[in-house]
C-alpha cells in the first residue's frame, strides 16, 4: 500500500471532508489566523510542555511517544471527531508496523480528561487501507471535490474558499 504521499493530518481529513484532503495535499494555505487552529496549537503547547517527546520518521511522519510506555500518543482538544483521530493513530500504528514497531496507540483528550487506547486491529488494518487508497486518489484529481456543507465548516480554515 502506497504511503508516500499520505500523513497522519491527511488521514485526519479524509474522515471529516474529501475537498479539504485535497486543499491540504496541494499545499493551499489555510486561513492561519483560524480561531479553531489557534486553539488546538495552544493546547498541544500547554499539554506538550511536560510531555512531549516528538519523533519523525522517513521525514514525513511524526509522532509523539508518550514517555515510559510503549505506546504512541495523539493530543486532541475534543473527542468529538473520533473516528478521525482513530483513525490517524491506527495510521501511525500501520505506518511503523511495516518497519518492523508493534506499538499500540493512545488518544488524549486533556480538556474533557479523557483517553482512549487504539490497537490495530484487521479490521481497522483495512479500512485504513481503503481510505489511503480513495486518499491517493483525491490527491490526483485535477480539482478540489465539490463542497458540501457539513458541521465542520463554521470551524474549517477554508471556509472562506468554499462558501464566500
Ligand atoms: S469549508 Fe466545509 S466543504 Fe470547505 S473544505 Fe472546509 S469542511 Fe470542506
Amino acid at each position: 500500500m502506497d504511503t508516500v504521499n499520505i500523513n497522519g493530518t491527511l488521514i485526519w481529513y479524509y474522515y471529516i471532508c474529501p475537498r479539504e484532503v485535497w486543499f491540504i495535499g496541494h499545499s493551499i494555505e489555510a486561513d492561519q489566523e483560524n480561531d479553531f487552529l489557534a486553539l488546538g496549537r495552544h493546547i498541544h503547547d500547554f499539554y506538550y510542555k511536560k510531555q512531549k517527546k516528538e519523533f519523525i520518521i522517513d521525514n514525513t511522519i511524526k509522532i509523539d511517544i508518550l514517555p515510559g510506555k510503549k505506546v504512541i500518543g495523539e493530543i486532541k482538544k475534543s473527542s468529538k471527531y473520533l473516528k478521525s483521530a482513530t483513525m490517524q493513530i491506527a495510521f501511525y500504528l500501520y505506518f511503523l508496523k511495516q518497519k518492523g514497531i508493534n506499538l499500540s496507540g493512545e488518544l488524549l483528550f486533556p480538556e474533557e480528561r479523557k483517553k482512549k487506547k487504539i490497537f490495530l486491529t484487521k479490521e481497522i488494518e483495512n479500512e485504513l487501507k481503503n481510505a489511503i487508497s480513495n486518499i491517493n486518489k483525491i490527491l490526483n484529481m485535477d480539482k478540489p471535490p465539490k463542497a458540501t456543507k457539513i458541521h465542520y465548516c463554521k470551524n474549517c480554515a477554508y471556509k472562506e474558499m468554499c462558501w464566500s
